[in-house]
């Protein structure tokens, strides 16, 4: 069971939604995760936490780092300053609260509080610069709590992106994309054994947990031709389990790469080799 409490994951859908359908804008970003042989650092073979989900992980640290700016700090200390004398509105705008504290309170996650963290220092709030900041998060990095937080939104940003099936698309060209890049340089040698001697990834098997996943979510259906694969109806009909960016196309062997297919789509139209997915979803109900 996921305890989802859905604090702030659609706006985290959306910011890594943005980084993947822009990705031309966010090129240094995505550089920080898999540029440099980074990627290789990245790869796993089907981890239920999945590339995908290290990749959200990664959004969200940048993110929260972000939202760590001078300009928003001066801000608030205005907001303090403004009204020192009114205790009052002081507790309501709570103004030395940080973002990450109030995701780390909706979550139940206990923690040091950063006023509590410059108090130790004997340092006000209202003095207090960037460098603090980075300070305290690098402190709840340490006990462990920042982690946790992060891989919990993390579990439930997945939870949502999953089902976008073109977003999975996206996510797997940009990360063969990045693999076939780096395939010109030479490879770390603890790797190696993973990858084929044409320099794509060797083909391992998708676990059972991973073939429910995807059978579930694509409602046992073949994603091109709606073809139904249950079994219930038709016996002939066979379930494919198909790496929607190929292997031999720089593909990954993680469930975000995986989607149902029949045989026969599964033979003709992948037969050029290029990543193929559909926007067919079947709805709750009909219209
Ligand atoms: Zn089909």
């Amino acid at each position: 069971m996921l305890e989802a409490k859905f604090y702030d994951t659609y706006y985290f859908c959306n910011v890594v939604k943005s980084v993947l359908y822009h990705s031309e804008s966010y090129l240094g970003v995505l550089n920080d995760f898999y540029g440099d042989g980074r990627i290789y650092y990245r790869l796993s073979t089907f981890n239920k936490y999945s590339i995908l989900h290290e990749f959200i992980e990664f959004i969200i640290h940048d993110v929260y780092y972000d939202q760590s700016s001078e300009a928003a700090l001066e801000k608030k200390q205005k907001i303090q300053e403004n009204y020192q004398d009114i205790p009052i509105a002081l507790s309501l705008l709570r103004p030395s609260t940080l973002p990450i504290e109030l995701a780390l309170k909706h979550h139940n996650m206990p923690h040091q509080s950063f006023e509590d963290f410059l108090d130790k220092q004997s340092k006000k709030f209202i003095e207090c610069n960037i460098d603090d900041i980075y300070e305290f998060i690098h402190k709840l990095r340490e006990t462990g709590v920042f982690h946790e937080l992060v891989e919990h939104i993390s579990k439930e940003v997945f939870h949502v992106l999953f089902q976008n099936r073109d977003l999975m698309k996206n996510f797997n060209t940009l990360m063969a994309n990045a693999l076939e890049y780096e395939s010109k340089q030479e490879r770390p040698s603890e790797i190696k054994k993973i990858f084929s001697r044409t320099g794509v990834l060797k083909r391992a098997a998708i676990p059972q947990w991973a073939r429910r996943a995807v059978f579930f979510r694509d409602r046992g259906r073949c994603v091109l031709c709606n073809k139904d694969l249950s079994g219930q109806i038709n016996l002939e009909n066979k379930e494919n389990y198909d790496h929607i960016v190929p292997l031999a196309k720089h593909g990954l062997n993680d469930i975000s790469n995986i989607q149902l297919l029949c045989k026969e789509c599964n033979q003709h139209e992948k037969r050029a080799g290029e990543a193929v997915t559909s926007d067919n979803y079947q709805s709750w109900y009909t219209y």
